[in-house]
């Protein structure tokens, strides 16, 4: 057994690695400016406070108030709304090759800006260093994909009949609203993003309250990309802001054509509902309860690199982290017990140290919810079998990575989506009962399967009522491919052209060749008419 007390934390170390120390050093200049000002909304070109209201942002570490951030309100999103309604027609007459360079000219200045943009998102949510720079590189490929993809995004069929020529195309449904979560800000607000540029649309985001300041940086980037190359301010704009006031006006806004949005289920639920009037066109990606089962043939020592990585690696603030870890009862003992002697071994700590594998949940709201969990877990009569407490006594947000054992299918910890470092572990005997507990929840984004059986593999993989399905691999994202969940986790997919469904419309033109007789009223009858 692994007692709970084996957690070696460092929330800062006796003695920082050098690594920790040289990022602290940045970290202290970086917050000297940063403390004090208000991150303003980026609205047709200009920076602006709008109403003057503010909110605070938290740092994770400590939080302490980072910064304050402009609160929009329905007038702000209004405003933002005109800026992408006027600057609509001139970004959609630009060729999708023109469009092309210019998303190109984006990933550029963000991969020139990889370290900034990686340092500030770590501060801003809470996210190791070591992740969130890959995730960085990642959001400049987002715009490099969509980019090579731009010239191609008007694409039809061509239909030809003895009379009449028709031929789809496909065109930008006009100015979008994107409404971001805030885990993995950037990064995720890149993957919306830049398939609505590529396509032609013209862009309202709203970020995340609890992490402003990466998107904030975005809107500049691409705003200053796109101005320079002639195009009028307006294409892209930021509203920061709560969600139920921004968000909602966002949502409601009659010249918003689409909500492509990112974040919690029930959200999801009050965006419907919220852009009915306007009968919005949605996309959602929402929560998940993903379970990754585990064979007993499965080759073990991989499958618990990915069940360790897939639920602790990002603070598990994930949508698509194995959160259920379905054991074959044959093997559950033992790779319970070695879940547990790895996790005892995970680094928690400063979230800028490059050693840190897990930092400070984003918010103490957050970090309420994730630990209110091991006591939901102990009333269902279910093992807290490490963590399920802070990670350290200083009262910030770092929480020691949880797993929960002797689980039952139908208690809340399988149930319900944690979103933070913890992990239910819940006992299967063959491949039915895994099917069964697997989609007996209300979430299907994503699942991973362990094991050497191709043939149980495929069935297993073709049964689970999920959207994505990885076979003896964590998530592995290659971006031509369908990206989204079922059931309560989303509804649409992204990644490829099937981004590019959402944010055009394909219109048929139909042209008549001269051997097409219309028919003719009001003139007079011919013999072999009317018979
Ligand atoms: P959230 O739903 O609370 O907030 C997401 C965004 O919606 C925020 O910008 C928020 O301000 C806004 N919002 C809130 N209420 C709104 C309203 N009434 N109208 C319009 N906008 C509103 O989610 P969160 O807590 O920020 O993010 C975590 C959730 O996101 C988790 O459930 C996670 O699984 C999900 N998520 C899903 C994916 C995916 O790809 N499926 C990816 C990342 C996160």
């Amino acid at each position: 057994m692994v007692p709970d007390q084996a957690f070696p934390v460092a929330a800062p170390s006796p003695t920082p690695s050098p690594g920790l120390t040289k990022n602290l050093e940045r970290a202290a200049h970086y917050l000297d400016r940063l403390r004090g000002t208000t991150i303003r909304h980026l609205i047709g070109g200009r920076l602006d406070e709008g109403s003057g209201r503010t909110f605070d942002n938290l740092d994770p570490v400590d939080n302490s108030v980072l910064c304050r951030v402009a609160a929009g309100d329905a007038r702000d999103i209004d405003r933002a709304a005109r800026a992408a309604t006027d600057a609509f027609p001139a970004w959609r007459a630009v060729s999708g090759e023109r469009r092309r360079e210019i998303l190109h000219a984006i990933a550029d200045r963000i991969e020139a800006r990889a370290d900034e943009l990686a340092f500030v998102e770590s501060v801003d949510s809470g996210q190791p260093i070591r992740f969130v720079s890959k995730a960085t590189m990642r959001s400049a490929e987002n715009f490099r994909f969509f980019a090579d993809r731009a010239p191609g995004a008007a694409d039809g069929l061509s239909l030809p009949t003895q009379t009449h020529v028709n031929y789809t195309m496909r065109v930008p449904i006009g100015p979008v609203g994107i409404i971001t979560p805030w885990n993995a800000p950037f990064m995720l607000s890149t993957w919306k993003i830049a398939p609505a540029l590529a396509a032609g649309c013209t862009v309202v985001h709203k970020p995340a309250e609890w992490s402003p300041l990466t998107a904030m940086l975005l809107g500049e980037i691409m705003n200053e990309t796109i101005t320079a190359a002639g195009l009028p301010p307006g294409v892209v704009n930021v509203v920061h802001g709560l969600g139920e006031e921004a968000g909602k006006a966002l949502t409601e806004h009659p010249a918003i054509k689409a909500i492509g949005f990112v974040g919690d289920s029930i959200t999801g639920s009050h965006i419907m509902a919220q852009g009915a009037d306007t009968l919005k066109r949605v996309h959602f990606e929402l929560g998940g309860k993903n379970p990754v089962i585990v064979f007993d043939d499965a080759d073990l020592e991989r499958a618990l690199d990915a069940v360790v990585f897939m639920i602790y690696s990002l603070n598990g603030e994930r949508c698509t982290s194995s959160s259920r870890a379905l054991i074959q009862r044959s093997i559950y003992e033992t790779f319970t017990e070695a879940i547990a002697a790895r996790v005892a071994r995970l680094r928690v700590g400063h979230p800028l140290d490059p050693a840190t594998e897990i930092g400070p949940l984003i918010h103490p709201r957050h970090v309420e919810k994730v630990l209110g969990y091991a006591a939901v877990a102990r009333a269902e009569g279910a093992t807290v079998r490490c963590g399920g407490r802070r990670a350290n006594d200083d009262g910030g947000n770092m929480v020691a990575p949880t797993l929960y054992t002797n689980a039952g299918p139908q208690m809340r910890i399988s149930q319900e989506e944690i979103f933070g470092p913890a992990l239910t572990a819940i006992p299967f005997t063959d491949e039915s009962e895994a099917l069964l507990i697997a989609n007996d929840v209300r979430y299907g984004l994503t699942a991973y399967v362990w094991t050497r059986d191709v043939g149980r593999a495929h069935r297993v993989a073709q049964g689970l009522d999920v959207g994505m399905v990885w076979v003896n691999s964590e998530n592995v994202r290659h971006l031509p491919t369908p990206f989204g969940g079922v059931k309560a986790s989303g509804i649409g997919r992204d990644g490829g052209d099937y981004s590019f469904d959402f944010y055009m419309e394909t219109k048929n033109i139909c042209v008549a060749l001269d051997t097409h007789h219309v028919p003719r009223m009001g003139v007079e009858r011919t013999p072999d008419q009317g018979k």
